[in-house]
């Protein structure tokens, strides 16, 4: 949120777009609810035509994007390519953080059920668990359980992990320590980003 707000373009969530989804009760989020509960992860066909429709939006068109939390698999990544082309992926972060620290940020983790925006225990917004920025409820999400998160830190080993090394072969991954507050790692990535792309005078197409 920080980085798209930056740089003035499209934050694109997968996990958001689906989690709206749910929430309005579309036939799509009844679709996807009890696999997002459990930790699983949605399949690439349902994600894939979610994210080309997306694209198709005018915001999309202009300069450029941040996919959070997509692709997520190698077949996402391949058909992202083929979405995509001729134009390609500039920069992709690896946010770099260890596991013991990830499992206990998510126990501490709230999310705004209205915007996505994230607190915590330790940051709560200012009035009594109502989002700072759009007035929504603030909660616990309902894949947050240690029982999902467990299973998601599973499946990003075996499903998401073998994207480092594709990305590194086309030179287009950065290495990002992601410990410290949402603030400095956003300072960070932003930093990275400005690195690689600012030389060529502007981010995006
Ligand atoms: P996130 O908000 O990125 O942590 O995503 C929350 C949940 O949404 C995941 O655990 C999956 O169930 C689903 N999801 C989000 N993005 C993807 C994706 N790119 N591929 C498959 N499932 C996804």
């Amino acid at each position: 949120m920080l980085i798209s707000q930056h740089f003035s373009i499209p934050h694109i969530s997968t996990g958001d777009m689906l989690r709206a989804a749910v929430k309005s009760g579309t036939a799509l989020g009844q679709r996807v609810q009890r696999t997002m509960e459990a930790g699983e992860l949605i399949s690439d066909d349902i994600v894939l035509e979610m994210i080309a429709e997306r694209l198709r939006e005018p915001d999309a068109a202009t300069r450029g994007f941040v996919f959070d939390g997509f692709p997520r698999t190698v077949v996402q990544a391949e058909r992202l390519d083929e979405i995509l082309a001729p134009v390609t992926i500039d920069l992709v972060v690896s946010l770099d953080i260890p596991t013991a620290v990830v499992v206990e940020r998510i126990a501490q983790r709230r999310t705004c059920s209205g915007c996505g925006r994230v607190f915590s225990l330790a940051v709560p917004p200012k009035v009594d668990w109502t989002c700072d920025v759009c007035g929504g409820e603030v909660v616990q999400r309902e894949d947050d359980t240690e029982e999902a998160v467990t299973r998601r830190l599973a499946l990003y080993d075996a499903q998401t992990a073998p994207l480092i090394a594709r990305y590194q072969a086309a030179g287009r991954l950065v290495s990002v320590a992601a410990t410290g507050t949402i603030e400095e790692v956003a300072e960070r990535v932003i930093s990275c980003i400005g690195d690689r792309l600012g030389a060529a005078g502007e981010i995006g197409w």
